[in-house]
């Protein structure tokens, strides 16, 4: 989950950073945070800071590039910071994601943000919200790269 939070803070959006990660056999298969169409400007608000309609959803923008790849979704589980909307929640199921991770609600808890946890239920999908969230706290964009660099460290040789 913790994951999930780090790809969020990638996001230009300024409304709502929402990133989302898709695990299958303790592998990371994809990743989306949400953001403007590729090669837009990183424009997510209008002025009054409303989000515009092009802005794709994280859970989106992680299961359209698992549809590019050669992963399949199926049997896969979902972690995402914001729980998903419906049109979201939709495309999970159809994917064939078995488990759905959330930390916020979305819209609040509403009935509308509901729907989608309904929704997925129904569906037979496993949905869990988790506490866990990465500390709001600085260093913001710092933290990916520490993530990277903690990932790319060569393993050391044996000395003799
Ligand atoms: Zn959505």
């Amino acid at each position: 989950m913790q994951v999930a939070h780090i790809y969020a803070k990638l996001s230009y959006c300024k409304r709502r950073q929402v990133g989302c990660i898709i695990v299958k056999d303790n592998r990371i298969i994809s990743i989306g945070y949400n953001g403007t169409p590729p090669g837009w400007d990183n424009v997510c608000e209008d002025e009054t800071g409303m989000t515009f309609p092009y802005v794709y959803h994280a859970e989106a923008n992680a299961i359209s590039k698992l549809a590019r790849s050669n992963e399949s979704g199926d049997k896969a589980s979902i972690f995402t910071t914001v729980a998903p909307c419906l049109e979201c929640a939709k495309l999970m199921a159809q994917l064939g994601i078995c488990e759905v991770y959330y930390t916020d609600l979305y819209r609040g808890g509403t009935e509308r943000g509901e729907q989608a946890l309904v929704f997925l239920k129904k569906c037979g999908i496993r949905v869990e919200r988790l506490d866990t969230s990465f500390p709001s706290n600085p260093p913001d964009n710092d933290s990916l790269s520490i993530v990277m660099q903690a990932q790319d460290k060569p393993v050391k040789a044996h000395e003799h």
